[in-house]
């Protein structure tokens, strides 16, 4: 009983409330929150075929030197939440919307990373794809699996979620089903703790108990293994990431509004806010500018 009390204050104090029974993604009014990431898998569009070729072994099927980065530039790793309209939530995207950017994302060849190759780019230098973005959603949402992925699954898109564990086949939460079928289909599902809680106010011990059983869990109902984490509301400190290194993470995202580059850290990478609020322009500008906010 104390616990849940606990867990209801924290949830009203929030940007936006999570807490699997009678959850909505609330208004925040902090425009800092409402994010969006998002990520093209798709390389084909970037593939050259030599146009004199004579014998198919002409073909190349490398993407052009001149078309990839290394890790001395940043990459835009877009976060959202909730993909369902409901009005005055940016935390929340029209579908219709989130369409729109996708198609976007296709039409003007964009490639989707998935956080493998996220953490080849940063920590190995491999290159990518100069248009690269990551897709990210937190807390795992039903609506990711009824509105989002046949949108992504028909553009061919890479994503990860970060899921609440013990949100599982709760609510407006994803069911272990939807998430294994997410899982087989190019849409990793990584850890977001056990119950959203706000990490730097958590003993050390607490802090490894939500990190490590959120982990855990994953990995045994997904048969995988769960190498990412997104802090609940962004919010770490020091003492987070070492816990986080200590639970076996090797990559973390934030919420702190901007590109993601090697100076980050890849325990405290920044991600790319969309609001349900910024329309296609907006969008536009958050994936060309790493310092849009500028
Ligand atoms: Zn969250």
């Amino acid at each position: 009983m104390k616990k849940i009390l606990i867990l209801l204050i924290i949830v009203s104090l929030s940007l936006f409330s999570v807490g699997c029974k009678n959850t909505t993604a609330s208004v925040n009014t902090n425009s800092k929150v409402a994010a969006s990431s998002e990520n093209k898998s798709n390389n084909n569009s970037t593939n050259k075929v030599s146009s004199n070729s004579n014998t198919p072994n002409n073909i190349k099927t490398q993407t052009k030197q001149e078309d990839l980065k290394y890790n001395n530039e940043g990459i835009p790793v877009l976060m959202y939440h909730s993909v369902k309209y409901e009005k005055d939530n940016p935390v929340r995207i029209p579908v219709e919307k989130f369409k729109e950017q996708m198609k976007y994302l296709k039409d003007n060849g964009y490639s989707t990373l998935s956080l493998d190759e996220l953490y080849d780019f940063l920590e190995n230098n491999k290159p990518i794809p100069k248009k690269s973005v990551v897709l990210t959603f937190d807390d795992g949402y039903k609506d990711n699996y009824e509105n989002a992925y046949p949108i992504l699954k028909e553009y061919g898109f890479k994503a990860t979620i970060f899921m609440i564990t013990s949100c599982i086949g709760t609510g407006e939460y994803l069911t272990l089903n939807q998430l294994k079928e997410l899982q087989q289909n190019g849409i990793d599902i990584e850890s977001h703790t056990v119950n959203h809680e706000k990490l730097n106010t958590l003993s050390y011990e607490k802090k490894l108990e939500t990190l490590k059983t959120s982990k855990e869990t994953l990995e045994k109902l997904l048969n995988k293994e769960v190498k990412y984490i997104a802090y609940p509301y962004g919010n770490y400190d020091d003492s987070v990431v070492r816990a986080a290194k200590a639970s076996g993470y090797k990559l973390a995202v934030t919420t702190k509004g901007t590109w993601s580059d090697k100076a980050d850290g890849i325990l405290t990478l920044d991600r790319v806010h969309i609001s349900g609020f910024s329309d296609l322009d907006n969008f536009k500008l958050r994936i060309s500018t790493p310092d849009y906010n500028k």
